[in-house]
């Protein structure tokens, strides 16, 4: 009796259209690193694509060639991770495009050539990756001459902000106008610039420009302390099983392998008897209050969307001061991921 990661692809179809309605006429990459936040890309990717999705990108190599091997033609697959040259070369070779956020790797991916569709990146003020402003223009430059030479073609210019204050993303953004200013000036021509994540293309139209890239509020993940997000909702639910009844409920292994241990004494979870306590989490043995006629087999929500009285990812991940992909992403491989079309 295992646990499963239930996924409803007809909410991420409906929450895909939600978002794409509302950053209109702004283009929509569904992001889907991390095997789409532990949920299965291929299904993922299929469902995003019946609705409307023409888009999908993501960190890691993997998920993104797993992505356009579903979407072919259909849809254009953006992977931003600097990776070694085996991997950069596959990447080109499955037609994915690369961002670019260093200058030797603007080197590296030149020379695999193709040409090589990139996306150039700025770092406007994370610091996590990406040109710092004063060495922009020489790599504009270089990168222009790539062009010329037929070695890469420059689709794009993005960088990824905090969105932890309106004032810092000002800032981010202005930079990142400074630097689309120069690289035109520089020769290039960009027909795609993207700043935004979930919580600012969201509620900020002016950081939408031709295209955002959503993650959290495509499977319904609201922003740690922030709003419900109108026409959303959560597309998975973590359900255990009453494997034995004791003073509390024993719940199966698996669910739990991932399930942040620090939840213990914090969160509840919904079950047939209504909302209750979990008591205890650890690899071996994790436990919930008992609720009147418990029985083995009775299913427990540890998350989901709601609808039963359970956390959404969200709830739980501010319990815990974290953000609500990481419940999501901590999922235990051996959960099954079950599928409703
Ligand atoms: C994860 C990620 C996103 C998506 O962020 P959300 O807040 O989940 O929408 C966008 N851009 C980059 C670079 C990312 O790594």
């Amino acid at each position: 009796m295992s646990a499963e990661l239930r996924v409803n692809l007809d909410r991420l179809r409906a929450n895909v259209r939600a978002v794409r309605e509302r950053m209109a006429p702004a283009e929509v990459l569904v992001v889907i690193k991390d095997d789409a936040y532990g949920q299965g890309v291929e299904p993922i990717v299929g469902a995003a694509l019946d609705a409307g999705a023409r888009w999908f990108g993501g960190i890691d190599v993997d998920s993104a060639v797993r992505a356009k091997s579903v979407a072919g033609d259909r849809a254009r697959v953006f992977c931003w991770m600097t990776v070694s040259d085996d991997e950069a070369r596959a990447a080109i070779a499955a037609g994915l495009e690369l961002g670019v956020g260093d200058a030797a790797y603007l080197e590296q991916v030149a020379a695999i050539g193709g040409p090589a569709t990139v996306h150039l990146k700025i770092d406007t003020g994370l610091r996590r990756n990406g040109v710092r402003p004063e060495r922009w223009r020489a790599f504009c430059a270089r990168a222009a001459e790539h062009e010329r030479a037929g070695r890469i073609r420059v689709a794009g210019i993005w960088s990824h902000i905090a969105e932890a204050s309106d004032a810092d993303d000002d800032v981010s953004r202005a930079l990142f106008d400074a630097a689309v200013t120069v690289a035109r000036g520089e020769g290039l021509s960009p027909e795609i610039r993207h700043l935004a994540a979930s919580a600012a293309a969201w509620h900020r139209p002016e950081f939408r420009y031709e295209m955002v890239r959503i993650g959290a509020f495509c499977y319904g993940v609201r922003s740690a302390d922030g709003p419900d997000i109108p026409g959303t909702a959560p597309i998975s639910s973590l359900v255990a099983k009453a494997i034995s009844i004791g003073e509390d409920v024993e719940i199966s292994l698996g669910a739990v392998d991932g399930y942040p241990s620090a939840l213990a004494g914090r969160a509840h979870a919904a079950t047939p008897g209504g909302a209750r306590p979990v008591v205890r989490v650890d690899p071996f043995s994790s436990r919930i209050e008992a609720w009147p006629g418990a029985a083995v087999g009775d299913e427990v929500i540890l998350f989901g969307d709601g609808g039963h009285g359970e956390p959404t990812p969200t709830d739980l991940a501010e319990l815990i001061d974290t953000v609500g992909e990481e419940p999501l992403l901590r999922v235990s491989p051996l959960v099954s991921r079950v599928y409703t079309p």
